[in-house]
């Protein structure tokens, strides 16, 4: 029998949940047009008294895109340190979030004691779904306090009433020997974290003689948990089978989504706070919830106070997987399939490096790593006419011919599979980073670096 942290809203009938949030974005968007300059801006031309009756309504609002919220930014003053888009008086903001800055500068959001309030409810439910309990003791390994994965992460577990441990920010060696001291029963990590930990589980930690008592991972803060062969060298490294994905967005709210047993897709867990829709990216369009579709998420907060967001387009391109769910909860299941900033463009043809990394390390499962690093030689680059760099990760020592090959057979496959040209690097193990927040799967040239490649014979 599942149980749920907020019982009737998980499991009313989504059409229901929707229509219920149309109601509550419609009750607090004139207020908004007072509180915000930026939504004075952008909803100047929408009526005073529209009512939206379904999600669908919201067509009717323009988008906010992230553009906006750089530009309102950029307005910040004494008074109102957070830019156009503070929609409380100083006084009230009592905590200021920070985006990862993995592209561009970073942008900040705030939050009043009432925000504070609906975050923690918000993500002790994905971390509920996810299966974490009041009996559990959590290692929260985001070291950054100031991102949304770092202190309303942490406020989550203590919501919930499990005992929150912020081993983030140790380093490796002593986060594994205190997680034996302190019984750690649940450990939160990036994906490519929890794969570090998993890699050195059994030569660090040990020698305190304390048996693990680790028994759940979640992997939030970066998208990878999804694909099999990493869940896989994961769960075998720590001994332990309890797996679950997560997904937030810091502009939104830390966490939203969450894998509940079934570990098979992330529900929608903010439905009492953020409406969230589907649409086409191309042409705007709203999608319909269906098994198998794809589009971006869009999020709408009828629950924030300081930095509210509406129609907020995410960046986030998700599969959706499930309608139905065996645990009861009626809100969609996806997968995120990949960002809108990442997505490169090969001879005219769109690719998502996250499609290159999942065929490779599932065809190449007992050869490399699963981890991949994709070079550009700007950060502004989208579009490739020669061969795209790649790096990856060679899981045992292997001699110059082996390597050679190697890198040969994953450049076939790739442009088979996907038709896409790679130029393959095969690295020793250990070389590819793997980060405590948002390992960034593309990385950019230092120009020194790329002319030292070039003038290599
Ligand atoms: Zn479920």
């Amino acid at each position: 029998m599942s149980e749920y942290w907020n019982a009737e809203l998980e499991t009313m009938p989504w059409a229901d949940v929707e229509r219920w949030q149309a109601g509550q974005v419609t009750a607090v968007l004139p207020a908004l047009r007072e509180r915000s300059p930026l939504y004075a801006r952008l909803h100047a031309g929408v009526r005073d008294d529209l009512v939206l009756r379904s999600a669908a309504d919201l067509a009717a609002l323009p988008f906010t895109l992230k553009d906006d919220l750089r530009i309102a930014q950029e307005a910040a003053s004494e008074a109102a340190p957070l830019g156009d888009n503070q929609a409380v008086p100083r006084a009230d903001l009592v905590q200021a979030i920070s985006s990862s800055g993995t592209t561009g500068r970073p942008l900040y959001y705030g939050l009043s004691a009432r925000d504070v309030e609906v975050f923690g409810d918000a993500v002790a439910n994905v971390w509920f779904t996810a299966g974490i309990r009041k009996d559990d003791v959590v290692a929260h390994l985001v070291g950054l306090p100031m991102v949304a994965g770092g202190l309303p992460y942490a406020d989550g577990f203590r919501r919930l009433g499990a005992t929150l441990c912020w081993l983030g920010g140790f380093p490796t060696e002593r986060i594994l020997r205190e997680m034996r001291h302190l019984r750690v029963t649940a450990l939160l990590a990036t994906t490519s974290f929890a794969l570090h930990l998993a890699d050195k589980w059994d030569a660090v930690g040990t020698e305190t003689g304390i048996a693990s008592c680790l028994r759940k991972v979640i992997g939030g803060g970066e998208p990878g948990l999804a694909q099999p062969e990493l869940r896989r060298r994961i769960a075998g490294g720590l001994a332990l089978t309890h797996l679950r994905e997560t997904m937030g967005l810091g502009d939104v709210m830390p966490s939203m989504w969450g894998e509940c047993e079934a570990e098979a897709g992330m529900h929608f867990n903010a439905q009492r706070y953020v409406l969230v829709e589907l649409i086409d990216p191309a042409s705007g369009a709203t999608l319909p919830w269906r098994e198998g579709g794809t589009g971006e998420l869009v999020y709408t907060t009828f629950a924030r106070d300081a930095t509210p967001v509406v129609r907020y387009r995410s960046r986030d391109h998700a599969e959706v997987v499930a309608l139905r769910c065996a645990c009861g909860r009626t809100s969609p299941r996806i997968r995120c399939i990949g960002r809108t900033d990442d997505m490169l463009i090969y001879k005219g043809m769109n690719v998502f490096p996250t499609a290159v990394r999942d065929l490779l390390t599932g065809r190449f499962a007992d050869r490399i790593e699963p981890l991949l690093r994709l070079w550009k030689e700007s950060a502004g680059q989208v579009r490739f006419d020669d061969a795209i760099a790649i790096d990856v990760e060679a899981s045992a020592p292997l001699g110059d011919a082996q390597r050679a090959a190697l890198a040969d057979e994953i450049e076939a496959t790739v442009r088979t599979e996907l038709q896409v040209r790679v130029a393959v690097t095969v690295l020793d193990r250990g070389g590819l980073p793997r980060g405590v927040y948002k390992n960034a799967i593309v990385a950019v040239r230092e120009p020194a670096v790329a002319a030292r490649k070039d003038s290599k014979p």
